[in-house]
């Protein structure tokens, strides 16, 4: 399982299993991120690489990736996000009018989009990651350092669907994280 994470690329690792009856070594590490690089460092006493025996012998406990994607996405989720100034100017009046906000509405509105979205996918845009959040109307774009790119409107309730009939390339390439 480690090798397969690691092949695709990921790099961060939870320590995950039961906290009671635990060794020491498992017990402080349970529920806690860690690095491969961390990993590789931590001894457990026993030679054994911890990368691959945790704990040791008999240790029941086990490395889960964490998809780093993913869990940027979720952490946009919870801090206050701000309009990118550049898309701000260019974007807002024109894109308002189709949800019917005034400007404020409409900025207050992705950022409530993007709290509450149960669907998120990713996308690379010139290089760069940026992530989807769904709303009921339209979906926000957020880049990796928490500034809303665009709330544009969809209409469709249905998002495979509407991925799907997008001839927008963009759209095409979504992946989906949650
Ligand atoms: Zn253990």
């Amino acid at each position: 399982m480690m090798e397969r994470a690691l092949e695709s690329e990921a790099r961060y690792f939870r320590y995950v299993g039961a906290v009671a009856g635990a060794r020491p070594f498992c017990r402080e590490r349970v529920g806690k991120v860690y690095s491969i690089e961390e990993i590789r460092g931590m001894d457990n006493g026993q030679d054994l690489a911890v990368e691959y025996f945790c704990g040791g012998w008999n240790c029941r406990h086990r490395w889960v990736a964490v998809a780093e994607d993913g869990s940027i996405a979720k952490k946009l989720q919870e801090i206050e996000l701000i309009y990118n100034e550049k898309d701000k100017r260019q974007d807002v009046a024109k894109h308002a009018k189709k949800f019917g906000l005034s400007p404020d509405e409409y900025i207050e509105e992705a950022k409530r989009v993007v709290k509450n979205a149960k669907q998120i996918y990713k996308h690379t845009y010139l290089g760069e990651t940026q992530y989807n959040y769904i709303g009921e109307n339209g979906y926000v774009v957020v880049d990796r350092f928490g500034k809303i790119r665009g709330y544009y409107y969809h209409g469709e309730s249905n998002i495979e669907k509407m991925i799907e009939n997008r001839k927008n390339k963009t759209t095409k390439k979504w992946r989906k994280i949650k």
